[in-house]
């Protein structure tokens, strides 16, 4: 049977080269990058290459010619800092505890949206119960007031972190817009996004998103699992306004411990410059944008889909099928190969309803009833119909039921 994946925000395939990379580099270049000898030393410029070519991603390839050639380094002034870890997860971690134990306020105000991914949202909610004043903006609709933000912050907000694309919409939020709000109001406030999903999809500058710490993760740009990392503004870093949640040998410049996964590490550089490094997006979107049109073009006019009101990606599409319950769809596509998801792939199997979807406005019944499907630049344009025929068979023949 032939297999159809179109779950790619949950994760993606690893790319042959990126995979290519990760095995020579365990079965060569295997030693640690904190060795003093020469394996040690052939290791360590590998990871400041692969560090080098993924800010090279924010900035265009002429941050190249500057960023500095010296193994342990991690980035530049002009530039900012890399820090490498694990995961998504770990690095919204990072950076929403680093602003939250190195401010000096005993009370002090974090914001987020209440649609963000539960590595954030969870991270607040830890914080909120040890004291902090937290507010969370709505995102109905799949937008953000920006004078609801400029209602929130007070002269004890330290931390506003909000997505850029949301994981289950599609929404874009107008970070470049309300992180200037913020800015604007409070110099101080730092300004935190978790792109995980809009890396190399949409354009992610540091400078335009006038964003202070910046959450990527691999394995949803075709690195492996278990690679991800926090770009952070050298400022902040001056003003030690950075605390490892790790604590061990010192790898990182001490920000982050642990000896580092350099095959994952040069399998993730590999993957974002075989993507099109800082223009990846436009051919992503270039690729993607006719498959999200032929796919509404094809899909039966029961089946809803939750547009969001401002600017969105064009590759992640949530339906809604009122009156069918997600997951007996779900089983249905997949007994064929086809792959899709409902909700995230990290909260689809507490059997609750989707917080992203009723913060945008559907009722927990809808929401109850709405897939993801999330397309990727290597699917066609026939597997996008016999996927359209598959789900508007599924649909009508359990609506029979
Ligand atoms: N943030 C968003 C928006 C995500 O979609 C995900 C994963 O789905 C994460 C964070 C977590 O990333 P990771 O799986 O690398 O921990």
């Amino acid at each position: 049977m032939s297999e159809i994946y179109l779950d790619n925000s949950a994760t993606t395939k690893v790319n042959p080269k990126a995979a290519e990379t990760a095995f020579k580099v365990m079965t060569e270049v295997y030693g640690n990058p904190s060795s003093i000898h020469d394996k040690g030393s052939t290791a360590a410029k590998l990871m400041l290459k692969a560090r080098n070519d993924i800010i090279a991603s924010f900035f265009g390839q002429q941050a190249l010619k500057k960023l500095p050639k010296i193994p342990g380094f991690l980035g530049g002034e002009e530039y900012g800092r890399l820090i490498f870890t694990s995961c998504g997860t770990e690095s919204n971690n990072l950076a929403i505890s680093s602003v939250i134990e190195s401010c000096k306020i005993a009370s002090p105000r974090i914001i987020t949206s209440d649609s963000e991914h539960p590595a954030v949202l969870r991270c607040f909610e830890k914080w909120a119960e040890k004291g902090c004043d937290v507010v969370y903006l709505s995102t109905k609709n799949g937008v953000i007031d920006e004078n609801e933000l400029k209602g929130a912050i007070n002269k004890n907000t330290v931390l506003v972190s909000i997505m850029y694309v949301n994981n289950e919409t599609g929404a874009i939020y107008d970070l470049p817009k309300l992180f200037k709000t913020v800015k604007d109001i409070s110099p101080d406030t730092i300004c935190h996004t978790d792109c995980v999903q809009a890396y190399q999809k949409i354009e992610v500058s540091p400078s335009k998103l006038n964003a202070d710490m910046i959450t990527i993760s691999g394995h949803k740009i075709h690195a492996p699992k278990g690679i991800g990392a926090l770009w952070v503004k050298n400022e902040l870093i001056q003003k030690k306004r950075i605390i490892p949640i790790l604590n061990g040998g010192g790898q990182e410049s001490g920000l982050r411990s642990g000896t580092e996964n350099l095959p994952g590490i040069a399998a993730f550089a590999e993957a974002v410059n075989v993507n099109g490094s800082d223009k990846a997006h436009i051919t992503f979107s270039e690729k993607v944008t006719p498959l999200r049109n032929l796919m509404i073009e094809n899909l039966d006019p029961s089946i809803r889909i939750n547009v969001p009101a401002g600017d969105y990606v064009p590759h992640i599409l949530s339906l809604t099928m009122p009156g069918q319950k997600s997951q007996p769809v779900l089983n249905m596509l997949s007994r064929q190969g086809i792959y899709v998801s409902s909700g995230s792939a990290c909260s689809s199997h507490k059997n609750t309803v989707s917080h992203v979807l009723t913060a945008f406005g559907l009722s927990s019944s809808d929401a109850d009833s709405t897939i993801r499907v999330s397309l990727d630049s290597d699917n066609t344009e026939e597997e996008i119909l016999t996927f359209c025929r598959a789900l508007n068979e599924t649909v009508k023949r359990l609506a029979k039921k």
